[in-house]
């Protein structure tokens, strides 16, 4: 076999071992590369441009609801993070220290932050004074360093990209609607831009963030059946105005903490969409952010060549002018065979095929990457073709996710009935939680499973706990998770 040939047939079948596939994937797809640094990676130029997608999709949103971006400092002064117990108990055990710095030992260590709450506190003390300042509404884009024990690409790194939503509110209703508002952007970019069906709901105190009063989550089912936490949103209460004395004059001359909230997704999204739409052939890119959109692929013999790839260039200026990310792949020393199993390894969304014989019909060949499925269209209607071919494969893509996921959500009683039910069916299992840690404990000991969120919409009410059989306060979502 060449070379070539052994490149894109060398992916570890997904039913075989799924995190050998993952990588097998990324890396073939020329996503990233791992760095000498443990735990962090390189993003390479059609990972970071997935990134890229993503950020615009979710910065255009963050202003349409009246956000603005700024930027605040990597370092953090260790006294900043004394001032909020909980915040610098969950956080102490990742954080990377500067101890010296110009040569000279630091009179004070600086954290690299893990996230910016603190500096944003602290700022935000400054710059509030009055109700009249309040709401504040700003996002930060940033990248941020958790010193994690174990490491994924993209899902789970040391420095990851992401961007960090800082908000203070005069109330507390004020601030809980902000945390909502923000949780229902993250599920329509996960599920509208990334075909990604989500679960939304409350964590439960053990999973919450460190220092927040009520963290939210989505959750997203990956391919082998566990969840990636696809994006939190904190209401933050008042816990960190106290520490930072973020305070304004209220509407009746009164001196008042603010509340505040914050909330995140992170470079994490770009494992979840390989986790979820990826296949034994390589990636499935969601065509609303793939690098590129189509590929477009001349064919025949090499007398008639000239003429394909004129018509080629041609379609290839209609479609980027239509704002199509297209790319041609005319190199007359490979096979469209070849080229066809590349670029369906790379998981772009739609192939456009063209060949004499629809040259000389006026039409072209479209084909889905999620389906396989061919279409002949007329080249004089092109760009409204490909546009719809793009909105189908979306369509195809979060409909196949869906389905995947309800054949993989159970409803169970019991923890043994938990555990039999990760065993043989893989996936997500409802089921009722008498709230206290002791049981959330015992799930995880012995099954592997952490409580993922209290889903907002169950379907059903479980009546008992578990594991103690007591009454159930909540109907939880378990499962083992990345
Ligand atoms: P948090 O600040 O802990 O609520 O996290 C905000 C977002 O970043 C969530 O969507 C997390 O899933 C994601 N995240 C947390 N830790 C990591 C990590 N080590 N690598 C990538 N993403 C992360």
């Amino acid at each position: 076999m060449s070379k070539d040939k052994a490149f894109v047939t060398e992916i570890t079948p997904q039913g075989e071992d799924f995190s050998r596939w993952y990588i097998d994937v990324i890396k073939k797809a020329d996503l990233m590369d791992y760095s000498p640094v443990r735990g962090c990676i390189v993003f390479k130029p059609d990972g970071y441009e997935l990134w890229e997608n993503i950020q615009g999709a979710l910065d255009k949103r963050f202003k349409d609801t009246g956000h603005r971006n700024a930027y605040f400092p990597l370092f953090i002064p260790e006294s900043f993070f004394q001032k909020e117990k909980e915040h610098v108990e969950g956080f102490n055990p990742e954080l990377p220290w500067v101890t010296e710095a110009g040569g000279e030992k630091l009179e004070e260590r600086l954290a690299i932050r893990p996230t910016s709450e603190t500096m944003i506190g602290h700022m935000y003390s400054k710059w509030i004074n009055s109700y009249r300042d309040l709401p504040l509404l700003i996002n930060q884009w940033a990248n941020v360093v958790r010193w994690e024990k174990r490491t994924l690409p993209f899902l789970r790194t040391s420095e990851f990209l992401w961007q960090e939503g800082h908000t203070a509110h005069e109330t507390e209703e004020d601030a809980r609607q902000e945390t909502m508002k923000m949780l229902d952007v993250y599920t329509d970019v996960v599920e509208n831009v990334l075909a990604i069906p989500v679960i939304k709901g409350q964590k439960t105190p053990s999973e919450k963030f460190a220092g927040a009063v009520d963290t939210y989550s989505i959750e997203a089912m990956m391919k082998d059946g566990r969840a990636v936490q696809a994006g939190t949103s904190h209401y933050l209460g008042t816990n960190f105005a106290v520490a930072f004395d973020i305070k304004y004059l209220s509407r009746e001359n009164t001196q008042e903490y603010c509340h505040t909230t914050s909330w995140g997704v992170s470079t994490r999204l770009i494992g979840a969409l390989i986790m979820v739409h990826g296949d034994d052939r390589g990636l499935v890119m969601p065509p609303k952010v793939a690098p590129t959109q189509v590929i477009m692929i001349p064919i025949g013999p090499p007398k008639m060549r000239e003429q394909v790839i004129a018509k080629t260039d041609e379609l290839y200026a209609q479609l980027k002018a239509a704002g199509v990310r297209v790319r041609v792949d005319d190199r007359a020393d490979v096979s469209p065979g070849w080229k066809f199993n590349e670029y369906e390894m790379r998981g772009i969304p739609v192939r456009l095929e063209l060949g004499p014989r629809d040259l000389e019909n006026g039409v072209c060949v479209l084909v889905s990457r999620v389906t396989g499925e061919k279409k002949q269209v007329p080249l004089d209607n092109l760009v409204a073709e490909v546009q719809t071919m793009l909105d189908e494969v979306h369509q195809q893509m979060f409909e196949r996710a869906s389905q995947f996921r309800g054949e993989h959500f159970f409803s169970v009683e019991t923890l043994d009935e938990l555990k039999a039910s990760l065993e043989e069916k893989r996936g997500f299992a409802l089921a009722g939680w008498c709230g206290s840690e002791a049981c959330e404990k015992q799930v995880k000991e012995e099954t592997g499973a952490t409580s993922r969120n209290i889903p907002f919409e169950p379907g059903e009410t479980k009546a008992k706990c578990l594991v103690c059989g007591d009454e159930s306060k909540h109907t939880v979502v378990f499962a083992r998770a990345y």
